[in-house]
């Protein structure tokens, strides 16, 4: 049985590290940034919860993971969740070996960036703890229980059955927690209809029957769907025809623009950070006023659009950085929606504190609730899932040996 779980997110130059102990609330958390530059570092807080900032000078990802884990040798991890972006058709979180490795490796081509980096670190942590069970917890595989008409595009068939172009959505670790999460809390453990809206600097919605996702914002890749911190979201598909007939532009500029100098960035002329943007609105910047705006609008209307995937709405909950701390934001949004019968009490919208979940409804209509997220909790949970079946499976093969030798 694992007890303890460390959890990795391996970006290209970065790693976030949680070691979540037997008791779910104590964690130890550390970020290795700049891997591989001169300015590579880790940064974390210890068992004591004292600060910790050490300068690695161009370690890599294997490097960072051992002086990171250094500290915490009193606290070695039973088992090893990997945060996986893509999962291409795995359906589940799965016990990393080669055929898994080779899942990974075959969606490169749908997040380059990601995938090639998660395989970094699972080849590091391979060589760190040989004997330590691993496991690859997908963002896709959530949403893996779609119908065919949620995720296939209206382009020639042969680009979904040859070369896997579909709609596959991410943030699935957040959007299974918070609706398990919040549907309990709501007295109906995984029944019914309900919308996520996962708002951080990446946003996507998403809409749950029965505990499973029938349709999310985000497609091929995290680009799609609502407004994010610097992706575009959805845009006509051919502007990117237009930019090169137009400017000129080669498909990278265009690739780089919409994903990194777009959303809030590329509307306010100012900034990525909703809080940046609310200050500044505040002061009378009228790009700012206007991203905010786009964004609630475009969000709006996005789970407007998910509901249709639902036999009936029961209700909706805000969580990441943006949905868990800001009421102006979650008030804004709601008022694209008194249609659906919404009925916000603003009183206990305004009063909800900082990481705390509750409901903030009027009674009237469908639920409204904050549900902070914790993916790392629901990868570690996904990890004790995944190894206890393995350990089972082993005891069953034992035992069945047994019987055939005796
Ligand atoms: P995440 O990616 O989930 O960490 O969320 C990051 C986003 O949450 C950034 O745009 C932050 O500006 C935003 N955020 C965090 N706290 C607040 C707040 N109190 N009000 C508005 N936005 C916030």
């Amino acid at each position: 049985m694992s007890k303890s779980v460390l959890v990795i997110n391996c970006g290209s130059s970065s790693i976030k590290f949680a070691l979540l102990l037997e008791q779910q609330d104590f964690r130890i958390h550390g970020l290795a940034e700049n891997l591989g530059t001169a300015d590579a570092r880790i940064k974390g807080v210890t068992v004591g919860n004292e600060p910790v900032d050490i300068h690695i000078p161009f370690a890599d990802h294997k490097k960072a993971l051992e002086v990171g884990l250094e500290r915490l040798a009193n606290y070695k991890p039973d088992a090893i969740g990997h945060r996986v972006v893509h999962g291409g058709s795995l359906t589940k979180a799965e016990l990393i070996n080669d055929d898994i490795i080779e899942h990974i490796r075959a969606a490169i081509p749908l997040a380059p960036l990601h995938n090639h980096a998660h395989l970094i670190g699972i080849e590091a942590t391979q060589r760190l703890f040989p004997d330590l069970p691993q496991v690859a917890v997908f963002d896709t595989a959530f949403h893996q229980t779609m119908p065919a008409h949620a995720y296939r595009y209206a382009v020639p068939k042969f680009l979904y059955t040859e070369h896997g172009v579909r709609r596959y959505g991410f943030h699935g670790t957040s959007h299974a927690y918070v609706s398990e999460r919040g549907s309990a809390l709501a007295g109906s453990f995984k029944q019914g209809g309900w919308l996520t809206a996962h708002l951080g600097n990446g946003s996507s919605t998403c809409a749950i029957w029965n505990g499973q996702s029938v349709d999310t914002s985000m497609g091929l890749t995290p680009l799609e769907g609502l407004v994010m911190g610097t992706r575009s979201g959805d845009v006509d598909p051919s502007l990117h025809s237009f930019l090169a007939k137009n400017l000129g532009w080669d498909i990278y500029k265009i690739d780089k623009m919409l994903n990194s100098q777009s959303g809030l960035l590329g509307l306010s002329d100012l900034s990525n950070d909703m809080r940046t943007l609310i200050d500044a609105s505040e002061k009378g910047n009228e790009d700012a006023t206007l991203a905010i705006e786009v964004f609630c609008y475009r969000l709006a209307k996005s789970l407007a659009a998910l509901s249709c995937g639902l036999p009936e709405l029961n209700g909706l909950f805000f969580t990441g950085g943006i949905g868990e701390n800001s009421a102006y934001i979650r008030e804004k949004t709601m008022s694209y929606l008194p249609h659906f019968g919404f009925n916000l009490n603003k009183d206990a919208n305004n009063a909800l504190k900082r990481g705390t979940e509750g409901r903030i409804d009027a009674g009237t209509g469908p639920q409204i609730w904050v549900v902070p997220t914790d993916e790392e909790g629901r990868i570690a949970q996904e990890v004790h899932h995944v190894v206890d079946a393995h350990v089972g499976q082993q005891l069953l093969k034992k035992s069945e040996l047994k019987t055939e030798l005796a």
